[in-house]
């Protein structure tokens, strides 16, 4: 048996090689989630019997995907070997696809990367052709990194917008035909290839390694170009019946008469964004406000990212001035969804995010002014830890849990 026979096994398989790789994966996902262990330390941990665990981690070594990693002292003086994950045994490819650019990473067994590159230059247009330079891109990455790509056992895709990760469809991007996206991307790429949201994806990230510490019911708001709300439900992701659920920046809540991008009017991220950022900003300019930006560049040229550094770099007043409001608004509406979600935790994530308090104060001000007093007391407001690696290391942990932490 190998690891990709766990993995992917035919429907036709006898009862007791299938009840067999239910005990491998069991214990790998032992060994993944809090390392190393002893037999004596399995066998208490998942009702197995010595021998069978003794069997099974004999094969998992032969099979390259467990090693012994040393002794463990002990009073009597005999010295149990404790096993881990060999890191080498299989990798996870992530890939974050922004408007202007796509992040790649690969990871190895243990969750840890071995090649990370992010702002690769690449355009997200709605096209067969940029499509196919995505996956052109991804190719390259996989051939440079010197990783053997048949030790790649899965790509996780993040694209904004509506994603049936289950199906592998994508509704906003790339849907030109009746198959899903995943099989498409995964004949160019062969690797395996499942689709999530990106800020599901973020959320992911936060929750196993980033600032999200042992709290179980969190909301995860990834303000960028636009924004959107990753669902961590008593320790799990939350998706809703299709995947579709977070789209918090569609929600009808202004009055502006201003056309969203999904077609609606007077959606929250028409004036919550990134996007409702540079507008504001281009607005104030040509009405006569003065920036560190002032004569720099054409007000016309002027983006978002731009507008990001004038603020941390410089401490833009103007710059600082609408994040204000635009936090003092989020502030606002946060607080609808913290009366009824009452989360433990919410964790301010995306491009506006890497502007710390700037962002963080406002929000924060506004949560305690809007929410009912009892709830917002009751939670924490905290920054990413992950900053803008959040959705690479959350698709990588997606597939973990995919490929081995289901039955
Ligand atoms: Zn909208």
């Amino acid at each position: 048996m190998s690891l990709s026979i766990l993995l992917d096994y035919p429907e036709d398989i006898s009862l007791s090689a299938l009840k067999l790789i239910k005990l491998k994966k069991s214990i790998i996902k032992r060994l993944t989630l809090t390392g190393e262990a002893t037999i004596a330390e399995l066998c208490k941990e998942t009702d197995f019997s010595i021998p069978t665990v003794t069997k099974i981690i004999s094969e998992l070594i032969e099979e390259g995907i467990v090693s012994e990693t040393g002794k463990v002292d002990t009073p009597g003086g005999r010295r149990p070997s404790q096993y881990g994950i060999n890191p080498n045994a299989c990798y996870y490819l992530g890939v974050e696809v922004h408007r202007n650019s796509i992040s790649i990473g690969i990871q190895d067994f243990n969750n840890q990367f071995v090649k990370l590159a992010e702002h690769i230059a690449y355009t997200l247009d709605n096209t067969k052709e940029s499509l196919q330079l995505l996956c052109s891109i991804i190719n390259r990455f996989v051939d440079d990194s010197k990783v053997p790509r048949s030790k790649i056992i899965g790509a996780c895709i993040n694209l904004s917008g509506r994603i049936n990760s289950r199906k592998g469809f994508s509704y906003s991007y790339f849907f030109f035909e009746e198959k899903p996206l995943s099989e498409i991307i995964e004949s160019q790429i062969n690797i395996k290839t499942f689709l999530e949201n990106d800020t599901r994806a973020m959320t992911y990230g936060e929750y196993n390694c980033g600032v999200v510490k042992s709290e179980k019911d969190v909301i995860f708001v990834n303000i960028g170009q636009g924004v959107g709300i990753g669902i961590i439900c008593n320790g799990k992701l939350y998706y809703g019946k299709s995947g579709y659920s977070g789209e918090f920046g569609h929600s009808p809540v202004f009055d502006n008469e201003i056309i969203c991008h999904c077609g609606k009017k007077g959606c929250l991220e028409t004036e919550i964004s990134g996007i409702a950022l540079e507008r504001k900003f281009k607005t104030a300019l040509n009405e006569g406000s003065i920036s560190i930006l002032s004569g720099k560049k054409a007000i016309e040229e002027i983006n978002v990212d731009d507008i990001l550094q004038a603020i941390t770099r410089n401490e833009d007043t103007l710059g600082i001035e609408i994040l204000e409001e635009i936090g003092g608004k989020l502030g606002r509406y946060l607080s609808l969804l913290i009366n009824i979600f009452n989360p433990e935790l919410v964790v301010l994530g995306g491009t506006l995010a890497e502007t710390g308090m700037y962002l963080r104060l406002p929000v924060k001000t506004s949560i305690h002014k809007y929410s009912l007093s009892l709830v917002s007391l009751d939670m924490e407001l905290k920054m990413s830890s992950l900053g803008s690696k959040a959705g690479v290391i959350g698709a990588c942990y997606i597939l973990r849990d995919k490929l081995f932490y289901s039955a």
